[in-house]
């Protein structure tokens, strides 16, 4: 590839979306919604079972033209909040635009309603005519026998603000307060929860367990409060989804969502546990590598090498296109497109929201991505992944508002398949053994903390949620905690007890129950997949492609059988680990 562009870093561009706040299109754009709301409480009385397929078909096309110019509204408010979380005008808007966003779904919440609760011929029979919109119909219908009445529905809506949304707010209140003490080269300093988890990567092994240390100490003092807002959260999870709506179990809620069968994740996680072992050998690995016996929880993210190689800004992104190129040209130019529609904020700076991400807002427009680029081998990675993102939202970009974005276990994807790419790239290019080294054990780290790590805890919601159900009590939880880490890791590592009181710290089993097995799934079939592609070389782009190309217009079971992939086989998931295996393996032969 002949690439002499150079790219250089700077604030994105949101002049796609709008101008500024001051824009008076800003302004127009809430009053189009607003009356595009209230006509489409007109519908209510047209919305009868023998409504004709035009007029369902013209509803839904213009709710889905509302809710792209509510995305742009969103889009626009976020991304100028992350681009400066100090700018108190951002905050605002933001703010308001949430307000309004649930104020407009309380408006248009009777068609959902009426649409899960139509016959099915009728339904079928729309379905039929309904083309790109026909997943985003099938899956709120999904829910059609775990839907209460209208009255019932809003009271739920609003005693939420109040019950579980308020509960979340309070934990978070509480937790985002939180200030960690700890010496670092001698000087005590006040961190924040992410400064200090970063220091359980640093090479200093007493800084790693003073990182964990502290950040426990802190957590377990409060853990009899976070512990009973956990009981309250499981409970009110229960008393809606089983007692009223007649879920089976409480994590077929989630399973629902994901459109994935309950049998499915049960298996993923029986393979998960027979494929422990993997991980527990690369653990000892690890320890036999940074001098210990046996590696303790403090040291699972330890570097194994004192690696300062740093890639140039321009550099990084000439190899990220370069490793997506020799994959496949389109995955490249796409990717340019994002760079060239100046879509992306890389550089540090004060009040930028930390991390990374990808937003795709509408289906016409190129995504945004948001890094915070200093130049590490993971930074780069970062790069690949998010761009991974856009290149997938990109590939999807002739569907509906509705049905452009992949499912949740679907969405990791491209991302995660893109920064595989990118190691091999780099690895291929890299002499240094040390270099290469950190390369793989980073790569390893990483599969652990999305997959098993993950899967176990799923694991341990399920019997949380089912010992809360009997009155168990804070303490017995985090017995039960220890227990679940102990199958976790086996003997390969030293587990102190402080680590009973991590479940209290793990946000998304307050905020999203049940969410995080997603993450194991996403990285586990692209683990697969880049197998098959390493296999099959050329031959296996098409199936990929259309994987990406459907976006989130298809049932993620059908999507991938279509692709050869069946989700609800054992082998499928133990290929994935048989992967993790072999990268043990390899790592083993380093030495
Ligand atoms: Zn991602």
């Amino acid at each position: 590839m002949t690439a002499q562009n150079t790219y250089t870093q700077a604030p994105w561009s949101l002049e796609d979306l709008f101008q500024g706040f001051d824009d008076p299109q800003y302004e127009a754009a809430f009053d189009v919604i607003r009356k595009g709301a209230e006509k489409f409480q007109g519908y209510r009385e047209q919305l009868v079972p023998d409504i004709s397929e035009d007029l369902f078909i013209s509803i839904i096309t213009e709710y889905e033209l509302f809710y792209r110019l509510m995305s742009r509204l969103q889009g626009f408010a976020q991304l100028a909040f992350a681009a400066d979380t100090q700018d108190q005008g951002a905050q605002a808007q933001v703010a308001r635009v949430d307000q309004f966003q649930a104020e407009v779904s309380n408006l248009t919440l009777f068609f959902n309603l009426w649409w899960k609760a139509l016959d099915d011929d009728n339904a079928a029979r729309l379905l039929q005519a309904s083309g790109d919109f026909r997943y985003w119909l099938v899956s709120m219908r999904n829910f059609k026998d775990y839907t209460l009445t209208e009255p019932e529905e809003k009271i739920i809506n609003i005693k939420d603000v109040t019950g579980f949304n308020a509960l979340n707010m309070l934990y978070d209140s509480i937790t985002n307060r939180y200030t960690f003490k700890i010496e670092v080269d001698g000087e005590v300093k006040e961190l924040t929860r992410g400064e200090v988890t970063a220091l359980v990567r640093e090479s200093d092994p007493d800084l790693r367990a003073r990182a964990y240390q502290t950040l426990f100490e802190v957590y377990a003092g409060d853990a009899p409060i976070l512990g009973q807002i956990y009981q309250a959260i499981a409970r009110d999870w229960r008393n809606e989804n089983l007692d009223l709506r007649g879920f089976k179990q409480p994590i077929s809620v989630r399973n629902l969502v994901n459109d994935l069968p309950d049998p499915v994740i049960e298996t993923l996680l029986e393979v998960t546990r027979q494929n422990a072992k993997h991980f527990q050998r690369f653990f000892r690995l690890k320890a036999k590598r940074i001098g210990m016996d046996v590696l303790r929880r403090y040291d699972i993210y330890a570097p194994v090498e004192k690696s300062d190689k740093r890639y140039a800004f321009n550099q990084a992104a000439e190899i990220v296109l370069e490793s997506f190129h020799e994959f496949d040209p389109k995955f490249a130019d796409l990717a340019k497109q994002i760079f060239d529609a100046s879509h992306i904020d890389s550089e540090v700076r004060k009040g930028k929201m930390s991390g990374a991400f990808c937003a795709t807002i509408t289906p016409d427009l190129s995504p945004w991505v948001l890094l915070n680029y200093q130049g590490k081998p993971d930074d780069v990675a970062t790069m690949a992944h998010e761009l991974g993102h856009g290149i997938h939202a990109l590939m999807a970009k002739d569907h509906t508002a509705l049905t452009q974005h992949a499912c949740l276990p679907l969405a990791e994807t491209a991302s995660t398949f893109g920064e595989m790419m990118l190691i091999d790239k780099l690895l291929a290019q890299e002499s240094d053994q040390a270099v290469r080294r950190d390369l793989l054990f980073r790569q390893m780290d990483d599969a652990f903390a999305t997959i098993l790590r993950q899967n176990y805890f799923s694991m341990f919601e399920q019997t949380a949620h089912e010992m809360i159900a009997q009155g168990a009590q804070v303490k017995d939880l985090a017995e039960a905690y220890m227990d679940n880490l102990k199958s976790e890791f086996g003997d390969s590592v030293d587990i102190a007890d402080e680590f009973r009181w991590e479940w209290v710290m793990i946000p998304h089993f307050y905020g999203v129950p049940f969410y995080v097995y997603a993450y194991a799934f996403g990285q586990l079939l692209v683990l697969s997949l880049y197998k098959q592609y390493q296999a099959e070389g050329a031959a296996f782009k098409p199936r990929y492609m259309d994987i990406l190309a459907a976006g989130g217009s298809v049932a993620p079971v059908e999507l991938l059988g279509r692709a050869g992939i069946d989700v609800t086989r054992a082998e499928f998931w133990q290929g994935g680990f048989d992967v993790i295996g072999e990268m043990v393996t390899a790592l083993e032969a380093l030495e």
